[in-house]
């Protein structure tokens, strides 16, 4: 695997691939990786030529300072499983590398997607997330890049930005990779204690339970039960629970034959953030 930290340097790297039409495949990351990562270079490489994984902890896309600073960094470790996956290209650039001095976000605009879920409760989140996102487009230049549904909202987003900015690259969405006990893998996961640890399956636990409720309960229903089982749980508080038309990330209140939906939940295990999402059946 070549390491890249200068935009220049990957790109002149890259455009030998190009030239010889080889396809390149990306998967942006923060780094932290686990097998939900892996999955997503291994679905990379399946379909692309050469497949580039970006580690860059973005600061404009946290709306918390503090979440920033203590947002696992793991370079030796991730570079170790990139290994393992016989990953091509790693590009781990500094903040300076993306932003220069002016470490602000674009504004954009999602067609209200943005103003949902995470865009409701992290304010800007969205905005860092396009800034950063077209910016590494535009240094690798990929023909596919990969997301994974576990951030379903994000995913939206990118495709969103993809279409309006008339960007030429293919986004690919995949499935959420879980722990055996159900937990959606994710880099947050390393900061829980034993006892959290231990406690956080139950936001699956209970999104499989809303899924089989959705075939015969009403949506306001079901997000009033969901939320009182969080009120009786002694270490996870929810922020949001919500079921919504896929297409839109609108709440909904009643189902219509034809529309795909999904629920979405975020839950606070003392001061770590966790989502999670399931698609349901009408
Ligand atoms: P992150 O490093 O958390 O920004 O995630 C980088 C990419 O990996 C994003 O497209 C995420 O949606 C995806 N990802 C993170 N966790 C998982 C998971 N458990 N299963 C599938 N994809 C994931």
């Amino acid at each position: 695997m070549i390491v890249f930290t200068e935009k220049k340097a990957l790109k002149v790297y890259l455009s030998n691939f190009k030239a010889q039409n080889k396809t390149i495949g990306f998967v942006p990351t923060m780094g932290a990786l686990h097998q939900g990562h892996l999955s997503l270079i291994k679905k990379a490489q399946q379909k692309t030529d050469i497949v580039v994984v970006s580690v860059f902890v973005n600061p404009t896309q946290f709306n918390k300072q503090e979440d920033l600073i203590k947002y696992p960094k793991t370079l030796k470790n991730d570079i170790k499983l990139l290994e393992t996956v016989s990953c091509d290209v790693l590009f781990n650039p500094s903040v300076e590398e993306i932003y220069s001095e002016n470490i602000v976000s674009e504004k954009f605009d999602f067609d209200g997607l943005e103003h949902k879920m995470e865009g409701e409760f992290r304010e800007g989140h969205f905005d860092g997330v396009g800034t950063v996102v077209k910016a590494l487009f535009e240094i690798v230049s990929p023909n596919k890049a990969y997301f994974g549904q576990k951030d379903f909202q994000q995913l939206k987003i990118i495709k969103k930005m993809v279409k309006k900015h008339r960007l030429n690259v293919k986004i690919k969405g995949c499935i959420i990779f879980r722990e055996e006990d159900g937990l959606a893998m994710s880099s947050r996961n390393t900061r829980l204690n034993k006892e959290q640890r231990n406690a956080a399956p139950f936001i699956y636990k209970t999104l499989k339970k809303a899924r089989k409720k959705f075939t015969v309960e009403n949506a306001d229903l079901i997000i009033d039960w969901v939320k009182n089982q969080f009120k009786k749980h002694p270490l996870l508080t929810i922020e949001y629970f919500t079921i919504a038309d896929e297409k839109t990330l609108k709440t909904i209140k009643n189902k219509e034959s034809g529309k795909k939906y999904r629920a979405f939940i975020a839950v606070f295990v003392g001061e770590i953030r966790l989502i999670d999402n399931i698609r349901l059946k009408n």
